[in-house]
């Protein structure tokens, strides 16, 4: 029983080698995408419903990987905040989606902001409104050019110090914003305790429109807590003109989603800007 006992150990053991050495090469694989500049930016248009004007773009992450190919933020942002990348990552993306802003205003893009996502890591950081500060003011830009976008579920942890990190955000007068606002359970006690000027309501609502009474409902509830708070409201994932239809009718004021345009490289988003201005 010993011998067999011991066999089995070494398989269990070999199969745990296995997976660490998988997570160790993906590992490695992003430390290198970010050295070598396999990271990208792609932007999503928000659209007024009614007006079809620009209000603004959410940057979002891709990593385009040579070998393995497109790896989905979904997948590469989890294993950063695991071995410890997410600062890095987060720093470059703050550069570049700033860096890009710049860029465009530069050349007569007319973008008036630009969204970018942060995980709680992030504001666990005590240096992040100081690089928030630094990196607007190295590109030329405004505290209100930049928005930053928190999904409620990452500050469950309620750790110490996340407070003062968001607060300290806000007092830039950069503004955050609440992603996928409606899944979590705590979304509106959020609303109260933190510096918020604005909310998205999650895809998952804007999905069953068409079809369910209760989501209808939730969404209309949803944006008069907002109003009613002065917050700036976004629909997430509009793609069809019913869905588009029923948000106008509730008075939503910007969406977002595939109807308009997905999320594009830099010089697609460009492109884009400039026909839809004819
Ligand atoms: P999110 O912030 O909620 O972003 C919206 C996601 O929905 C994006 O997926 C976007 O491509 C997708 N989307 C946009 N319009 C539609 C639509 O009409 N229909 C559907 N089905 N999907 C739509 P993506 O780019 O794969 O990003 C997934 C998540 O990964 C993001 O969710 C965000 O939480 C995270 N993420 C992406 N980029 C970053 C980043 O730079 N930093 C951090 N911390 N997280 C990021
Ligand atoms: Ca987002
Ligand atoms: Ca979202
Ligand atoms: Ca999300």
């Amino acid at each position: 029983a010993k011998k067999a006992g011991r066999g089995q150990s070494r398989f269990f053991s070999n199969e745990i080698n296995v997976r660490a050495q998988e997570r160790l090469m993906f590992e490695n694989a992003l430390r290198d995408a970010l050295q070598h500049n396999q990271l990208h930016l792609h932007y999503q248009p928000q659209m007024g419903l009614s007006t079809g004007d620009l209000h603004g773009v959410e940057a979002l992450a891709r990593w385009n990987h040579p070998a393995m190919g497109e790896i989905p933020p979904a997948r590469f942002i989890p294993l950063a905040e695991e071995c410890g990348l997410i600062n890095e990552l987060s720093r470059w993306v703050l550069h570049e989606a700033c860096r890009q802003l710049a860029s465009w205003r530069a050349t007569g893009v007319p973008i008036p902001c630009i969204a970018v996502n942060l995980s709680v890591s992030n504001f666990q950081d005590v240096h992040l409104p100081s690089l928030i500060a630094h990196v607007l003011e190295s590109n030329g830009l405004l505290p209100k050019d930049l928005i930053v976008e928190l999904t409620e579920s990452m500050l469950l942890d309620n750790t110490p110090g996340v407070m003062q990190v968001i607060e300290a955000i806000d007092a830039l007068g950069v503004r955050l914003s609440l992603d996928d606002f409606g899944t979590g359970y705590s979304s509106l006690s959020y609303l109260r305790r933190l510096p918020v000027s604005g909310l998205k309501l999650d895809r998952s609502f804007v999905v069953d429109l068409e079809h369910d009474e209760a989501a209808q409902a939730l969404s209309s509830a949803i944006l008069e807590i907002g109003r009613s708070l002065h917050l700036h409201v976004v629909a997430e994932g509009v793609e069809t003109p019913a869905q588009h239809h029923i948000l106008l009718e509730l008075g939503y004021p910007v969406a977002q989603g595939y109807l308009y345009s997905p999320p594009l490289p830099a010089d697609q988003l460009t492109s884009w800007v400039q026909s839809s201005k004819e």
